[in-house]
């Protein structure tokens, strides 16, 4: 995964950079100070529900005496929360599905499926995270679907309400799930990572409190985010129907609890996540109204063999590593839209870089960007915007497969390319030349800036002198197309920055990456395909 760091700029009054230390600026600094301790102390968590399976519900158990005939979509979530020391999961989630469809029968009128996308461990791998590197799993309750995959979170502290781990240990027959509570029960490396919790704060800017309802000893977990105050509800309130109708939830062990949970939640909350709204999923992250939400799909145009002394700074080694070269199709708005074009003479490509390229690029037929984009039912007369990440030959050779594109690249780079910055000479494809001869205004120039809503360019330099990320909205989040600065994911997972002639700037760039992205796209890293199922980037699950 990529660490996110959140800085801190302090300003005096006026809003101007330090004049002097005079007293004001003592008093200044220490009220900065403060400030500082207290953004250290509260993190702005960034909260990722994850979708574990999906199944259906009579409405006589979505809502307090609903309708029978009625049937309700339900969806199964664990809570990736970054921003912390650790990763944090709010909730466990399920793998042995048939179980759980065998235990709870009785309430489910469509039984829970769960594709092989969803598990734990596939959703995680799309942060570049292990069970392994989770510190913290916050339960809300000791239902199955919440707890039956907490034993692969080996290195996490578990936090169960005080009163649902007393209680459920005690009552006969219990709700908890028996495999669990035995294991944190009588288990030495299970039970001293168990924290029992009541109200009170169990990690900086996140609070537990008692919900009750539910199941007796029902926690909900307040959350300090970017949008609010974010409670994660628990069951007690399942479906956001259930809060926005003050209905509760037709399974519970106290009703008038549920009814003091939701008055309690509504007084907490700047916004609530409910446990199984299926519409969670568009509804968070919070987004501006009708604001469009893209996919990235990542199509393979070629690959080759690539020295390591080239993908990290800190080797000499003449080994190589598999690279692949794609084309970033970006779908959702009224148009497809291409970052990199893949190139158009690998060949030529190849001869050029053969000393760290042995064997050159290898491209079968289908791969070749117009044929590659055609399998997707993409005709590239039909994309409106090409982005460039950089102006080297395999990201953007191919400006003339797009007849009606415009041409997004960084201004920097272009002018370095062509020899108005530096060295005076043209180097510019001859057919990227002839392509712009003939639609000079086809080609945008660009900073830091939005190309259209929820796509925008920033500068990073690093790989080349203009190289430019591209951030995309989508439905998890910001996402960040990295170009060439990053390689692979080792580059900003390992902190190994790529061959290049000044680290500094490398390190830099991918500083300002994480900063505005959890999901890195690299370039050239074959694994995007097995952490995004079919190469598609930027939604939960895919059906
Ligand atoms: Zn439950
Ligand atoms: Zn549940
Ligand atoms: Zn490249």
């Amino acid at each position: 995964m990529t660490i996110r760091k959140e800085t801190h700029v302090c300003y005096n009054i006026t809003g101007k950079p330090w004049p002097r230390i005079s007293r004001l600026g003592l008093a200044s600094v220490v009220v900065c100070l403060m400030i500082g301790q207290m953004a250290a102390a509260a993190p702005t968590y960034r909260i990722y529900p994850l979708r574990n399976g999906i199944c259906k519900i009579a409405g006589n158990h979505a809502y307090y005496e609903g309708d029978s005939d009625k049937t309700y979509g339900f969806a199964l979530y664990i809570w990736l929360v970054l921003g912390g020391d650790k990763p944090i999961l709010i909730d466990a989630g399920l793998s042995d599905v048939e179980e759980m469809n065998r235990g709870a029968a009785h309430v489910l009128r469509e039984p829970i499926t769960q594709n092989k996308n969803e598990s734990g461990t596939a959703q995680l791998r799309k942060f570049g995270l292990t069970p392994d590197d989770i510190g913290h799993v916050l339960i809300t309750h000791l239902h199955f679907d919440h707890v039956d995959d907490l034993l692969i979170y080996k290195n996490a502290k578990v936090y169960i309400g005080k009163k649902e781990w007393e209680m459920a240990t005690t009552a006969a027959p219990t709700w908890g799930h028996g495999k669990i509570m035995h294991e944190f029960s009588n288990t030495p490396s299970c039970r001293k990572r168990l924290v029992l919790v009541q109200d009170q704060e169990v990690l900086p800017g996140i609070e537990s409190f008692w919900v009750g309802g539910h199941t007796p000893g029902s926690m909900a977990y307040r959350v300090n985010t970017a949008h609010g105050k974010t409670v994660l509800t628990g069951d007690t309130i399942s479906l956001l129907g259930n809060f926005e109708r003050n209905i509760p939830l037709g399974i519970f062990s106290d009703l008038q609890e549920c009814i003091e949970a939701m008055k309690n939640i509504r007084k907490k909350a700047d916004i609530v996540l409910p446990s199984h709204d299926p519409g969670t999923l568009d509804r968070w992250p919070p987004a501006p109204k009708n604001a469009i939400k893209y996919t990235i799909r990542a199509i393979k145009v070629g690959q080759c063999e690539v020295r390591d002394y080239i993908t990290f700074q800190d080797t000499d080694s003449e080994q190589t590593s598999t690279y692949y070269l794609y084309v970033w199709l970006i779908e959702g708005g009224p148009k497809p839209i291409i970052v990199d074009t893949g190139p158009k003479y690998p060949e030529e490509f190849s001869k050029s870089t053969a000393k760290y390229i042995p064997g050159g690029v290898r491209q079968l037929p289908e791969e070749r960007t117009i044929k590659a984009l055609k399998r997707y039912g993409i005709d590239p007369a039909d994309v409106s915007h090409v982005i460039v990440t950089h102006l080297h030959p395999d990201h953007y050779d191919y400006f003339d497969a797009f007849p009606k594109a415009r041409f997004v690249v960084n201004r920097r780079e272009y002018e370095e390319t062509t020899g108005q910055l530096g060295s005076g000479r043209n180097r510019l494809a001859t057919d990227v030349r002839k392509t712009l001869d003939k639609r000079p205004d086809a080609l945008q120039l660009v900073e830091d800036e939005e190309v259209v809503s929820g796509v925008r360019v920033f500068p990073l330099g690093c790989h080349s002198p203009g190289s430019q990320g591209i951030l995309v909205r989508t439905q998890m989040g910001p996402v960040v197309i990295a170009g060439d600065v990053v390689y692979k994911y080792e580059n900003i997972e390992k902190d190994r920055p790529g061959r290049s002639p000044d680290e500094r700037a490398c390190r830099e760039a991918m500083a300002r990456i994480r900063s505005l992205a959890d999901i890195v796209l690299p370039a050239h890293d074959p694994l995007t395909l097995e952490r995004w199922p079919d190469g598609i980037i930027g939604i939960c699950t895919t059906d």
